[in-house]
């Protein structure tokens, strides 16, 4: 069975000199000397202001919004992972789709002035696939109507924007580390931000609020990332450059095989340095695509229709005016993308999509 996508393990023995370490400390969890370790490597791989690796890679998401929106009106896009949209939604936030833009599929910057009100406190805005958003764009936005900018960057481990971490741009970014992403800790995730002012109050936001174990700064959960996942952080992150390579020669191999006179692929913005998180192809119609996809199943080959539905069709969401990010969300195949995905297997892939 070849899937969208499949773990990376480092070798066991590496894992389990990590693991050493922790029943050496006897420490479990709480800012252990593991995580420690792992929050600086991760600064310095990254290139990053500030880092606090989290337990998953949706909590910062919340966090931030808890600190930034203010049960106010949170200007989001519709193609994403539903975590975006479930995150505003659960801070009792009202989110305001914005349609995408039909060839980066990030939030389309020109629509968003439209969607402002005098609710509004913050703009929510994926980098979909590792392709930036407008940045430079929505921070004049931002700035203009004093709003926050959270980046969900959840594809963008080791994204590079104009020479520096995409991670760099925003109040807030975050990014997830759930075995499913190109770096993982299993579950995981880190938020990312630009002081040291902002980094402390996210740090309280996720150890519930303490400041010292009897005094206690505000209200705050807990998105602590244990001792366990530092340890599979830390046995991952060596291979990072290896994981990235390979994924290049996949991405390399569609770009050149595939039949590109029936499909579209993703258009990166300028001045990226890609991941290689993802590769989405964007079929003609939605029978197109359904007609491959039922294709590659009897090979037993599993792409994922990343991300359908279009997320302001959530059962839980009311309005509905993007016609773009519907129509892309119907057509947008991501195909099977890991470092070890054979020659052999992509060419499968490839025979049965061009047929
Ligand atoms: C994976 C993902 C998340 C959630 O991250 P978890 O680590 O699974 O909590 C959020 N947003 C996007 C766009 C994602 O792809």
């Amino acid at each position: 069975m070849i899937n969208v996508t499949k773990t990376f393990f480092p070798p066991i023995e590496d894992y389990q000199k990590q693991l050493e370490r922790v029943w050496e400390n006897e420490w479990l969890t709480n800012n252990g000397e593991l995580y420690k370790e792992l929050s600086q490597k991760l600064q310095d791989y990254l290139g990053v202001n500030q880092i606090i690796p989290m337990t998953n890679g949706t909590l910062p998401i919340q966090i931030a919004l808890n600190a930034f929106a203010k049960e106010g009106e949170v200007i989001t896009t519709p193609f994403s992972y539903v975590a975006t949209t479930a995150t505003i939604v659960w801070e009792k936030c009202t989110p305001v789709f914005v349609d995408i833009h039909p060839e980066y599929l990030t939030i389309d910057e020109t629509k968003i002035e439209a969607a402002i009100t005098d609710k509004t406190t913050a703009i929510l805005a994926t980098h979909v696939y590792g392709n930036p958003c407008a940045v430079e764009e929505i921070e004049a936005i931002a700035k203009k109507h004093h709003l926050k900018v959270i980046y969900d960057a959840a594809h963008c481990f080791g994204v590079n924007y104009k020479s520096q971490s995409i991670f760099n741009y925003g109040d807030v970014s975050t990014c997830s580390f759930h075995a499913t992403k190109l770096f993982h800790t299993g579950e995981g995730g880190a938020l990312f931000c630009q002081d040291e002012a902002t980094r402390q109050e996210m740090w309280y936001r996720h150890n519930f609020g303490h400041d010292g174990p009897e005094k206690y700064h505000g209200l705050g959960l807990n998105a602590k990332m244990s001792e366990l996942q530092a340890a599979m952080g830390l046995s991952v992150l060596p291979y990072i450059k290896h994981i990235i390579a390979e994924r290049k020669r996949v991405c390399e191999y569609y770009d050149t095989h595939l039949d590109f006179s029936q499909l579209n692929n993703l258009k990166l913005r300028e001045g990226t340095d890609w991941n290689y998180s993802y590769y989405p192809v964007i079929f003609k119609t939605e029978s197109d695509l359904l007609k491959a996809k039922d294709k590659l199943k009897v090979e037993n080959i599993n792409p994922r229709r990343y991300f359908y539905p279009s997320l302001e069709e959530l059962p839980y969401i009311q309005s509905s005016t993007c016609p773009i990010a519907r129509d892309m969300a119907q057509r947008v195949l991501c195909l099977p993308l890991y470092d070890s995905l054979s020659i052999e297997d992509l060419s499968k892939i490839v025979s049965t999509i061009n047929e």
